[in-house]
C-alpha cells in the first residue's frame, strides 16, 4: 500500500496538487492547511488512513506475477498463493519504471546516469556539473534542488507544459478544478492518444506558493539547452529552436489563461478573484549551447527526467500495445471482466490525479457490476 510514494519518491518531493485537493471516496483533507502540499510521509499516512476507514480488505506486500484468462475469469498468481477471479481491475498505476530514451547508451562510462526512481537527494550525486534531461514536472524541480545545492546544472528542454502556481491570487489547479477544464470526457477531447501522453505540468509545491517556470530556472542560474537529439563522438547535440517551443508553451498558457477569464466572466466569479494577470514570454538564451562534450568532465551525472511508463509484464491478457499502453475505453479493456483505473485521462482530464479517482471508479465499478449481474 502506498508502495509507490514510499519506494519511488525522491525527499524532497511533495504533491503538486494542493491538500484539499487530495480527495478519496469518502474522504477528504480535514488538516489545517488546505492550501499546502503534502510531503511523501503526509501522502503514505492519507493513504493509509485511507486503508482503514474505508475497511477495504487490503492485503500488503503481495507481488501479483502473472493474470491470465482462465474459465469465466482470471487466473492470479501471487507472491502469496493463487486466486481465482471472475474480474480483475488493473491499478498497478501509469508510473512503473523509468522511460529513459536509448540516447543513454551512448553516454560515457564516466559520467554517472541516475533516473527519478534512484534519486533521493543531491548529496549522491558525484561533484561535478549535472545535466538533467526533461523539463516537466519532475525536471524542473530536480533541476532548481541540484543547482540550490551549488552545482552547475544544465536543463534540456522539449515539450513541456508551463503554468504560473497561482493566477489571479488562486492556486493554478484550482481554476482547473473550477472551471470545469478538468472534468472534460476522454470521449470529448479531440485527441485523445496525445492528451494521454501529455507531459506533466511545471509545477512544484513549496509553502510559498512559488512558480517554477523556465524564468525562475533561468534566474537561479540554471542553463537552458534544446531537446537532447543524438550523441555523436561522446558529445550530446541538442536541438536549435529554443525560442519555437517556448513560444508555443506561452501561447498554449495564455490561451488557458484565457479559458479562465471567460469562465470567471460568465459565471460571475471575478469580484472573488484578482485582475487578469499576463506574464513575461520565457527569455531564450543569448545564445543556447547546441552541444556538450560528454567526455570533458564538466558533467559528472546525468539525471533523465524523461517521463515514466507503466509495468505489464506480469498480465498474461494480450490487451497491451506494441508501445506497452494498455488497450481501453474509459477503464473498459478489450477482454470482457477486465477493467482499469488510475491511468491518465482515463475517463476525464482530472484521472491524470490522484482526485480523478472517484468519479471514474464509480463509472468503471458500476460497469464492472453489471457486467456480473448479467452474466452470473
Ligand atoms: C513523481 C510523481 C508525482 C506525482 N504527483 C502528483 C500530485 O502531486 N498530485 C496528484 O494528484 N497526482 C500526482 N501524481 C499522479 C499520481 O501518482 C496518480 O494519480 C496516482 O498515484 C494513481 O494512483 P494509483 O493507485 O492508481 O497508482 P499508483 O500510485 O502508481 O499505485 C499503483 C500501485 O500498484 C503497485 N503494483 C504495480 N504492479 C504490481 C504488481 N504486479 N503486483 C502488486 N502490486 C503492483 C505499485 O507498487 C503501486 O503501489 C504523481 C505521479 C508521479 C509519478
Amino acid at each position: 500500500m502506498a508502495n509507490s510514494w514510499r519506494r519511488e519518491r525522491w525527499d524532497s518531493l511533495r504533491l503538486l496538487t494542493p491538500n484539499w485537493q487530495s480527495r478519496l471516496p469518502g474522504l477528504r483533507y480535514d488538516g489545517p492547511d488546505p492550501d499546502g502540499y503534502m510531503t511523501m510521509a503526509e501522502v503514505i499516512e492519507f493513504i493509509e488512513h485511507f486503508a482503514k476507514v474505508s475497511r477495504a480488505p487490503v492485503r500488503t506486500g503481495v507481488n501479483v506475477t502473472s493474470v491470465r484468462p482462465a474459465g469465466d475469469g482470471y487466473h492470479v498468481t501471487t507472491s502469496h498463493g493463487e486466486i481465482h477471479s471472475r474480474t480483475v481491475v488493473i491499478a498497478s498505476g501509469a508510473c512503473n519504471q523509468p522511460a529513459v530514451p536509448p540516447l543513454r547508451e551512448a553516454v560515457p562510462a564516466s559520467v554517472e546516469q541516475l533516473t527519478p526512481f534512484g534519486y533521493r537527494d543531491p548529496g549522491q550525486l558525484p561533484d561535478g556539473g549535472v545535466l538533467v534531461v526533461g523539463a516537466s514536472a519532475t525536471g524542473v524541480q530536480l533541476a532548481a534542488e541540484l543547482r540550490r545545492s551549488g552545482r552547475p546544472v544544465t536543463l534540456s528542454v522539449g515539450e513541456h507544459v508551463r503554468l504560473p502556481r497561482t493566477y489571479r491570487g488562486r492556486d493554478v489547479l484550482w481554476w482547473m478544478d473550477a472551471s470545469g477544464v478538468w472534468d472534460q470526457r476522454y470521449d470529448e477531447v479531440e485527441d485523445l492518444t496525445r492528451a494521454r501522453r501529455l507531459p506533466s505540468p511545471q509545477l512544484v509545491g513549496t509553502p510559498e506558493r512559488a512558480t517554477l517556470d523556465l524564468n525562475a530556472l533561468a534566474s537561479a542560474g540554471v542553463e537552458l539547452v534544446g531537446r537532447w537529439a543524438a550523441v555523436r563522438d561522446g558529445r550530446a547535440l541538442f536541438s536549435g529552436g529554443l525560442r519555437n517551443v517556448f513560444s508555443l508553451s506561452d501561447l498554449k498558457m495564455e490561451r488557458l489563461l484565457g479559458t479562465f477569464d471567460e469562465w470567471a466572466t460568465a459565471e460571475g466569479h471575478d469580484a472573488e478573484v484578482g485582475p487578469p494577470e499576463r506574464f513575461a514570454a520565457t527569455r531564450v538564451p543569448e545564445s543556447a549551447r547546441l552541444q556538450l562534450d560528454l567526455g570533458s568532465g564538466e558533467i559528472a551525472a546525468i539525471v533523465w527526467a524523461t517521463g515514466f511508463r507503466p509495468d505489464y509484464r506480469w498480465l498474461d491478457v494480450p490487451v497491451v500495445d506494441a508501445k506497452g499502453r494498455l488497450n481501453h475505453e474509459g477503464g473498459v479493456a478489450g477482454r470482457r471482466g477486465l477493467y482499469a483505473l488510475g491511468l491518465p485521462v482515463l475517463r476525464r482530464r482530472r484521472s491524470t490525479f490522484i482526485s480523478g479517482i472517484e468519479d471514474d471508479a464509480r463509472e468503471v465499478i458500476d460497469h464492472l457490476a453489471r457486467y456480473l449481474a448479467v452474466r452470473h
